[in-house]
């Protein structure tokens, strides 16, 4: 293993406990591969994939983190019709608000599901909600799990094909599905012990040219303590961007590869599509926040490799 300063980290990772296809004991183990120096496992709406992880990881190894990354609404200040997600790092797994509001939008899954089926299957697609469990039952099901048995059946070439014609926003079996309020995640991530963090601001697609300043300063008083600069789709300028926005807003900085195994090809762990490095420094920023709030709350995660 090199000097763990100079080694990279991966602060988003998706398992099939949501829509990644690889399981947290194999991400465990890819992690070890490729020798990263931390890593985070932040499914959609899901902490089972962390908590599978937590139990199964050696603390000789890398560091783990546990994660979440919840599905918001927009704030109607930050009209957007993107990935409005925040990432929560760090949160106890057991904590029972974090679950009961992940309850809840399970359960918003799960009624969303028949409904695209039902749509698919008006346009005459043979496909059917057994299908996609019995393929894909292991875990939280979206519409990845429906993209790719509508691949595996042969109706569409590819997962981006089928969003692209069929499952994206706007288009014919698109429906949407409940999301909460950006400040109910951070307030419930802060609460199981946790850091909050907006995902992905380049994946936003504001409606309109309201500054993402306004949307940081926000988010910021409702308690968010960081913002995801690195991301495989950001490009540099972004990068350049969202890194003087963070020290501006006194915010952390994470960053991730939303890897999600072969769903997207492309994008490998700790790496992106070939060129990302997080740096370890960014993780042990991290868990100084986490370690200052446990001080005050006698609450929290921090769990870290031996030096
Ligand atoms: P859902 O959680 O069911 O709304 O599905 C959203 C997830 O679908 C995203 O987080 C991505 O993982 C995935 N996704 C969205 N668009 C695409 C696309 N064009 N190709 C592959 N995966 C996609
Ligand atoms: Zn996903
Ligand atoms: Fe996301
Ligand atoms: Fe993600």
């Amino acid at each position: 293993m090199g000097c763990k300063e100079q080694s990279r980290i991966d602060l988003h990772i998706h398992s099939t406990a949501s829509d990644g296809t690889l399981s947290p004991i194999e991400i465990l183990d890819m992690a070890r591969d490729r020798d990263l120096g931390a890593i985070a496992i932040t499914d959609h709406d899901t902490v089972e994939g962390s908590r599978e992880a937590l139990e199964a990881w050696e603390p000789s190894t890398f560091s783990f983190l546990t994660g979440v990354e919840i599905s918001a609404a927009t704030l109607p200040s930050f009209p957007c019709s993107g990935s409005f997600h925040i990432l929560g790092y760090g949160i106890r797994v057991d904590d029972p608000i974090l679950n009961q509001t992940l309850d809840v939008l399970q359960e918003a899954r799960k009624n969303r599901n028949p409904e695209i089926i039902e749509r698919l299957k008006g346009m005459g697609f043979d496909i059917s909600m057994d299908e996609v469990r019995d393929n894909y039952g292991e875990g939280l099901l979206g519409r990845p799990h429906i993209a790719r048995l509508m691949v595996k059946k042969g109706f569409t070439k590819s997962i981006n094909e089928t969003f692209d014609f069929y499952l994206g926003k706007g288009k014919p079996a698109y429906v949407d599905k409940y999301r909460i309020n950006p400040e109910r995640a951070i307030e419930v991530s802060v609460g199981a012990g946790g850091v909050p963090v907006l995902a992905h601001p380049a994946l936003l697609d504001p409606a309109t040219d309201e500054p993402l300043e306004n949307l940081l300063r926000d988010l910021k008083a409702f308690g968010l303590m960081g913002v995801e600069v690195h991301y495989p789709a950001h490009t540099r300028e972004r990068t350049a961007q969202f890194i003087e926005m963070a020290e501006h807003f006194d915010l952390l900085m994470t960053g991730g590869t939303d890897f999600h195994g072969s769903l997207k090809p492309d994008v490998e762990m700790g790496s992106g599509e070939g060129g990302l490095h997080v740096p370890y420094s960014l993780y042990e920023k991290l868990m100084e926040k986490l370690a200052s709030k446990t001080s005050r709350s006698g609450s929290g995660f921090p769990k870290t490799r031996p030096e």
